[in-house]
């Protein structure tokens, strides 16, 4: 697991600015979401994170390590997306060893850490399946897998679950909570989801136009909303 620091974090697209200044400390092992509308900068934030999106301003350290110009594999993290990108061709096993045989990973090594990630997703019994041959919940959970063998000092999810429906949504998000616990991995997870937020997080990051309208647990933030945006979003009426 690694801590991050986010140090007056900007990025603009040309000359619109979607992040506008974000200051943020997430501790070894915490479980932190971005929460907020659609369209307010939460992947934009993510994929800063991830180096997927070069950063206009400010410092981000990932365990200790300043990672503004480190590109995504030189960071200790591992994402998952939304869509999964997995492999179509590709078996569960090829795809969750895939990224680790690009990096050269020695074969038995590759073979313990999937099968490990495997027995942990429990789906030892589909490694030798296709993506289309498994269900929405189960090609979320190779995506998963893919992230856990890479054994990242920190996770980022960007709404893994919003294409799974509803009842699935809340298993799943049991299984991340227990994923949490049994990995004590830092975790990063966006969602537009205020439940999502409220049920998984141990600290709350409430954006809004690029900006963060509070940080709490999520205790704190029901209890004591700083503004109407944060109370109409997550707290109790005001
Ligand atoms: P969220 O994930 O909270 O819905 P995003 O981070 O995807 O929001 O987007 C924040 C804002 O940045 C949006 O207005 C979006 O249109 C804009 N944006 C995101 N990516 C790009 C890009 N590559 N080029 C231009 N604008 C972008
Ligand atoms: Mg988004």
């Amino acid at each position: 697991m690694a801590s991050l620091s986010l140090a007056g974090l900007k990025k603009s697209f040309g000359a619109v600015d979607v992040i506008k200044g974000v200051d943020l400390e997430v501790k070894d092992g915490e479980f932190v979401v971005f929460v907020g509308p659609s369209g307010c900068g939460k992947s934009t934030l993510l994929r800063m994170i991830a180096g997927l999106e070069e950063i206009s301003g400010g410092e981000l350290h990932i365990g200790g390590r300043l990672c503004n110009d480190l590109e995504p594999r030189e960071r200790e993290i591992a994402m998952v997306f939304q869509s999964y990108a997995l492999y179509p061709h590709m078996t569960v096993y090829d795809n969750m060893g895939f990224g680790l045989s690009l990096n050269k990973t020695p074969k038995t090594e590759l073979d313990a850490r999937v099968r490990e990630a495997a027995r942990i997703l429990k789906m030892e019994h589909l490694l030798e399946r296709k993506p289309s041959q498994l269900s929405g919940g189960q090609r979320q959970r190779v995506a998963i897998g893919r992230a856990i063998v890479r054994k990242p000092g920190v996770f980022l999810f960007d709404e893994p679950l919003s294409n799974l429906d509803a009842a699935l949504r809340v298993d799943m998000r049991m299984e991340l909570a227990k994923l949490h616990r049994e990995l004590s991995a830092t975790m990063i997870y966006v969602t537009h989801d205020q439940i999502e937020a409220m049920t998984l997080a141990d600290k709350i990051v409430v954006l809004d136009g690029g900006l963060v309208q509070q940080v709490g647990s999520p205790m704190e933030l029901y209890k004591n909303p700083v503004n109407k945006f944060v109370a109409g979003f997550i707290g109790a009426p005001k």
